[in-house]
């Protein structure tokens, strides 16, 4: 039963939050013959009516309930939630009074910070060229397989309509591959987590058009075999698309142009300090190698004379056209310009050091708690457990909200039962870690003396175990009518 009234309900007659100064000019002004009369209001709008000391109470006692990363644990895999320096946020505003028309000449500094990001990010990705176009991950793997459609089909090769996509695989690849037009063919992941480099090989023919990949992969496991499956792609005319979510694991160290990947998608989002969780806007840049330049997006930022500017649409007349309306998410370019400026080479490298190394700390420790291990080996950023006999994964992660920490990834990946996806990252502490263990070690021994404890879970959020097929058959969509039910039912 929710405690927290709704504005609505805080509404008093006549209580003002802040008074306006009086329009002089609507005075003077008669609306009804400005508008007509029939498109005025007959009555007063609705609206609730509070002082500002109940205006900030309300809205700072919602910002509360709020799980974040800046309030909790959040090791929710494949997401890599991890801490975005503030400084990035008072960056971006700096930016916020420029218009989109605005002439090139009078946003130069706007342009070269694009074109910066455009170079930097084609380094970390070993790529020739990179569009910042794309607003999200999947945006970019459309992005990316757009192009690679453009160019077999500028080859004449029209014959290709296959992608394959391992069974592990996040589920915008598959999706994006069939947008794109193309049949997906699922290729078996091998019991040590990678995927089945002799099947993925066999499965190569004139009609494959792309592999998209993931490394290290959804379950952590970093592909071993990439150098021999990008040979052997090379060699059909097959085009190795990067998955580069999981770029947290391996940015500063590793480039998947070297592992011999064609197009990479980056999720700023996710690696590159952009906020996320509530939704976006986020943005997923693709870098791609020379025989893809020509089908990139437009408008890609240029060198002009000692400046810059937007490229002409014809500079590139097999572009695939625009992706995204104006600069892409610009402020979210801010952002990861400035993360890449403060860290550097090294700082990025410490990145992805980190990141592995507090999560293969936490894989040793989950697994002395009592946790199963799916892929006992060293892992990347991530790994994924399951747990004991008897213990239901959903269970758990109800238990751990009661701890203050929010669950890690839960039933995915798919092809592993019960499957728990952890994502420490590299921002949290030793301590934290420990935490999150011996949390899990407590639910653990809780559930085993009292098998419904963990059922009844969680007891301290402000809302309890949901009745999760009510919500889907009877779902109750307004307050008014939650209030009506919960008082029926108690
Ligand atoms: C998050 C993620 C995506 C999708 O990114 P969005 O920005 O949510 O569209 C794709 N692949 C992997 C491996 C991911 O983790």
């Amino acid at each position: 039963m929710p405690d927290f009234p709704l504005i609505f309900e805080r509404s008093s007659p006549q209580r003002r939050a802040a008074i306006p100064p009086q329009a002089e000019l609507a005075s003077q002004v008669d609306l009804g013959q400005l508008l007509g009369e029939e498109h005025l209001r007959s009555r007063p709008l609705d609206l609730p009516e509070v002082s500002e000391l109940e205006l900030v109470r309300h809205f700072t006692g919602l910002a509360h309930r709020q799980f974040s990363v800046d309030g909790n644990f959040y090791p929710l895999g494949s997401c890599t939630m991890k801490y975005n320096p503030k400084v990035h946020e008072l960056l971006a505003p700096e930016f916020q009074e420029l218009h989109p028309y605005q002439a090139p000449e009078t946003v130069q500094g706007a342009l070269e910070l694009l074109y910066a990001l455009q170079h930097g990010l084609s380094s970390v990705t070993g790529m020739d060229q990179t569009t910042l176009q794309p607003a999200a991950g999947a945006h970019g793997e459309l992005t990316g397989i757009l192009m690679i459609r453009a160019l077999h089909r500028s080859r004449g090769d029209t014959r290709r309509h296959i992608v394959l996509v391992p069974d592990g695989a996040h589920g915008t690849n598959p999706a994006t591959a069939s947008m794109a037009g193309f049949d997906v063919l699922e290729v078996p992941s091998r019991d040590n987590g990678e995927v089945d480099a002799d099947a993925l090989i066999a499965a190569l023919s004139d009609e494959v058009a792309a592999i998209m990949l993931t490394n290290p992969n959804t379950v952590g496991v970093f592909e071993t075999e990439i150098l021999r499956i990008a040979e052997e792609s090379r060699r059909r005319g097959v085009q190795l698309y990067y998955d580069g979510a999981n770029a947290n694991a391996i940015v500063g160290q590793v480039r998947p142009g070297d592992m011999g990947f064609d197009v990479v998608h980056l999720n700023l989002h996710k690696t590159f300090t952009v906020p996320h969780g509530g939704g976006g806007p986020g943005t997923g840049p693709v870098g791609v190698k020379a025989q893809l330049v020509p089908f990139l997006p437009h408008p890609l930022v240029v060198r002009a004379g000692a400046g810059y500017a937007l490229e002409e649409d014809a500079e590139r007349p097999q572009s695939i056209g625009r992706m995204r309306s104006f600069y892409g998410n610009f402020g979210n370019l801010v952002r990861a310009y400035c993360y890449l400026r403060s860290l550097g080479a090294d700082g990025l490298r410490d990145v992805s050091y980190k990141a592995v190394l507090n999560a293969n700390y936490l894989r040793v420790r989950l697994q002395e708690a009592g946790l199963k291990i799916r892929y006992p080996r060293i892992n990347m950023h991530e790994f994924v457990a399951q747990p004991p006999g008897g213990i239901r994964t959903l269970d758990l992660a109800k238990g751990l909200l009661d701890h203050g920490l929010h669950p890690m990834t839960v039933y995915f990946p798919l092809h592993v039962k019960e499957a728990m996806m952890v994502e420490p990252t590299e921002t949290e502490t030793l301590e934290q870690l420990d935490a999150f263990a011996d949390a899990v070690a407590e639910l653990l021994a809780r559930a085993r003396e009292d098998p419904e404890y963990l059922a009844q879970a969680p007891r301290q959020t402000p809302v309890s175990r949901l009745d999760e097929v009510g919500a889907a058959k009877r779902p109750v969509l307004s307050a008014r009518q939650l209030r009506q039910s919960s008082v029926t039912s108690s």
